[in-house]
């Protein structure tokens, strides 16, 4: 691995300020999913770590929220300006252990960064209230305080952004993190705690470790210690950990599963419809809860956006996103790639006809598929594919198309091309959805809510409402003479 700065390559978890193998010293393997190549190892830590950690964690918060809010915001805007400086790096690694074009895995430690960057300016804005008195010797003043210790899950599609988006808005407010990163994608969580040290976050603050995710788990869920657990992960075991954190009655974020519809009306802008469609459907080879599951293309474009489609798709490059020029890296594991598989299957067994690509090609990587004249009982219709997949299904009105595209439990992201500017805000707001990219694939950015409804999850991360999530509400009742 050719870093710059090698300290960013990390192989123990980090709790405490200090650097620790597991107590059993059991490891598990980590590979680079273009090569199947061990990269290296993490500590495989389970319980008794995972308490000690959470009680680092409540010590470390009695300073980290007594300092100002303007001491915090220094701190976490120098570890910004650390992980932009360290940008190449960050970036190799987290395509080494991930698999997305480098280009990709630069764009996503920008996007991850300007989350701390965010919260580091929200930091100074958590404004509390002063209400009018219920009676003429009383005043109600409202201070918002840190929810206090917080725990954090993370998936490895964004091994580095879903790390920066709940633990920026943590700590901005004064809370302290446990955080537990994918076990396919440790890496470039360690870097970031490297960089956080650097930047001056106090021992404690930030807690990372790796190793057997249910034990792990469980003990974030169960221990009372911990006042609030975000997740970002499949809405299997997001409901699950919801279950196990009602017990203690923490707060939660949810940031679950998406089966994203992709709409293009007959008065779309055809060109850019494709170009947002290759944007949504592709980018991290289909492996975004964001990502447009289903395509939805009315009846009268729809075999020219099929046509237009297959050309931008034809341009695609797969490899080792290490590569130049790469566009479609491998999934990350052999799993991802069968369920692909099986979609295109069951799809072709009901009369869905390949447009483009259909193959595995061997390792974890998967052609970039088209597939066209989809009916509405194929499996992909429900289910989130997560990978280079695109079924094009054909609808005629635009109550059918609403109808179809809400119907699925899942309610993260959607995206309408039209020009009709009725139609706009009509479909807007029919579709059940958290989110809506309107003549636009991508939505994320650190100054919009993200998050979803429906089984998709609860909460918002990024924007001035993520910073809600970390907060508690406590109300002064004052009695005057
Ligand atoms: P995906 O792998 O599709 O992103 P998962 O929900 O399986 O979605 O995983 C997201 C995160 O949840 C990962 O960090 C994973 O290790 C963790 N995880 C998986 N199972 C459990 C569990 N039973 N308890 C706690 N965390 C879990």
């Amino acid at each position: 691995m050719n870093l710059k700065n090698p300290s960013l390559f990390r192989q123990q978890c980090y709790i405490n300020g200090q650097w620790l193998d597991a107590d059993s010293g059991q490891t598990i393997n980590v590979t680079n999913p273009a090569t199947n190549d061990v990269i290296g190892t993490v500590p495989k830590m389970g319980t008794d770590e995972t308490r000690r950690a959470i009680e680092a964690a409540e010590k470390a918060q009695i300073q980290w929220r007594k300092k100002t809010a303007k001491e915090r915001s220094v701190i976490l805007r120098r570890w910004y300006d650390l992980v932009m400086k360290n940008q190449e790096d960050l970036a190799l690694l987290l395509t080494l252990e991930q698999g997305k074009p480098l280009a990709e895995a630069k764009g996503e430690i920008a996007y991850g960064a300007s989350y701390l960057e965010w919260f580091a300016e929200e930091a100074k804005r958590v404004y509390g209230d002063v209400l009018p008195g219920h009676m003429g010797d009383k005043r109600v003043v409202v201070l918002k305080q840190p929810i206090g210790v917080t725990a954090a899950i993370t998936p490895w599609n964004f091994p580095n952004a879903m790390i920066t988006r709940k633990a920026g808005a943590a700590l901005a407010v004064g809370c302290t993190m446990v955080l537990k990163p994918a076990t396919a994608t440790p890496y470039s969580a360690f870097a970031l705690a490297v960089l956080a040290e650097e930047a001056g976050i106090p021992a404690g603050v930030l807690n990372i470790i790796t190793g057997a995710a249910k034990a792990i788990g469980d003990e974030l869920c169960e221990n009372p210690i911990v006042r609030k657990l975000t997740f970002t992960g499949s809405t299997e075991i997001g409901a699950e950990l919801m279950r196990n954190c009602a017990a203690t009655v923490k707060k939660t974020s949810m940031e679950l599963g998406g089966n994203a519809p992709f709409i293009v009306f007959d008065d779309a802008d055809l060109d850019a419809a494709v170009e947002g469609a290759m944007v949504s459907k592709y980018r991290n080879a289909g492996q975004t809860c964001v990502c447009a599951n289903r395509l939805y293309v009315q009846k009268g474009v729809y075999d020219a956006f099929v046509e237009k489609l297959k050309v931008a798709v034809g341009k695609l490059k797969i490899g080792n996103g290490t590569e130049a020029g790469v566009t479609i890296g491998p999934m990350i594991d052999a799993k991802a790639v069968a369920k692909i598989q099986e979609h295109i299957e069951d799809a072709v067994s009901k009369g869905a006809t390949i447009a483009a690509g259909g193959k595995a090609l061997g390792g974890n990587f998967f052609e970039p598929t088209i597939l066209a004249n989809v009916p509405a009982n194929a499996v992909v219709s429900k289910e989130e594919t997560f990978g280079p997949l695109a079924p094009v299904f054909c609808f005629e009105t635009d109550e059918e198309v609403v109808r179809l595209a809400n119907d699925t439990e899942f309610g993260l992201a959607s995206y309408l091309y039209a020009n009709d500017m009725s139609r706009i805000i009509k479909v807007s707001e029919e579709l059940e959805y958290g989110m809506v990219g309107i003549n636009t694939g991508l939505i994320s950015n650190e100054m919009a809510p993200f998050g979803g409804v429906k089984a998709s999850g609860l909460g918002r991360e990024g924007s001035k409402y993520g910073i809600e999530d970390y907060l508690e509400i406590k109300y002064l009742c004052l009695s005057i003479k």
